[in-house]
C-alpha cells in the first residue's frame, strides 16, 4: 500500500540543494492513510544519504512522552517528544539538513513561521498531520503549512464501509475532544459518502 505513494522525488530534487536553498514537504491525510509511514520512509532515505535529521512530535501525555514515531503498520523512527515549538527550536542543531515533525496538528500556530525559518536556513522540513478533525472541519496548523509547503502530499485510506478511497476520520465513540490522542481504535476510515460529521457506530467486521 505504502510504497504507491513512493513518487515522491525530492531526494533527487536534494541534488539542487547545493546553493543551500531549504524547502517544506508537508504530508496530509486522515488517520490510517500512512502520514507517518511515508514520513519514515522520507527519513530513513535521508539517513541512508547520510543526512543529519532530527525528529520531533508534539508531547501530549504520556503514551506521546515515547521518544519514537510509529506507524500503523509497525514501521518506527525516532524522535523527541516537545511541548511547544519554541522548546522544538530550542532543540534543532545548526547542523541538522533534515527536520521531521510527526502529528503537525498538535502544534501551537508558532510552527508555521518556525518551518518558514527552518527552511529559510537550508533545511528540508518534513511534516506530517491530519488535515481534518473528526468533523470534517480543517485542523489548524496544517491549513497553513499547506499554504506555505512547496511540496504537497495527500495520503488516503480505504473505506471501511464500502472501499472507496477515504478521505475522513470517523469517530465511533463519544468524546467532546477535538481528538482522542492514540486511541486509533476509536475511528475509522471513512469516504464523503460514508464519513458522519459526529460519532457513529463502529462498522461490524464480517
Ligand atoms: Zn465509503
Amino acid at each position: 500500500m505504502v510504497e504507491e505513494l513512493a513518487f515522491d522525488n525530492t531526494e533527487e530534487r536534494r541534488k539542487d540543494r547545493q546553493n543551500g536553498t531549504g524547502w517544506i514537504e508537508v504530508i496530509v491525510g486522515s488517520m490510517f492513510s500512512g502520514k507517518s509511514e511515508e514520513l519514515i520512509r522520507r527519513l530513513n532515505r535521508a539517513r541512508i544519504a547520510r543526512q543529519r535529521v532530527q525528529v520531533f512530535k508534539p508531547k501530549i501525555d504520556a503514551r506521546y512522552s515515547i521518544e519514537e514515531i510509529a506507524s500503523h503498520s509497525g514501521r518506527k523512527h525516532g524522535s523527541k517528544p516537545v511541548t511547544t515549538t519554541k522548546e522544538m527550536m530550542e532543540l534543532i542543531d545548526p547542523e541538522t539538513q533534515v527536520v521531521g515533525i510527526d502529528e503537525g496538528q498538535f502544534f501551537d500556530s508558532d510552527i508555521v513561521a518556525a518551518a518558514n525559518e527552518l527552511a529559510g536556513k537550508g533545511k528540508r522540513v518534513i511534516i506530517a498531520g491530519l488535515d481534518q478533525d473528526y468533523t470534517g472541519k480543517p485542523f489548524e496548523p496544517m491549513p497553513q503549512l499547506l499554504s506555505i509547503a512547496e511540496f504537497i502530499t495527500k495520503t488516503h485510506a480505504i473505506c471501511v464501509k464500502c472501499g472507496n478511497t477515504a478521505n475522513y476520520s470517523q469517530r465511533t465513540v463519544e468524546s467532546d475532544e477535538r481528538v482522542e490522542v492514540g486511541a486509533s481504535d476509536k475511528y475509522e476510515a471513512r469516504c464523503r459518502q460514508c464519513f458522519i460529521p459526529h460519532s457513529d457506530s463502529p462498522t461490524p467486521v464480517e
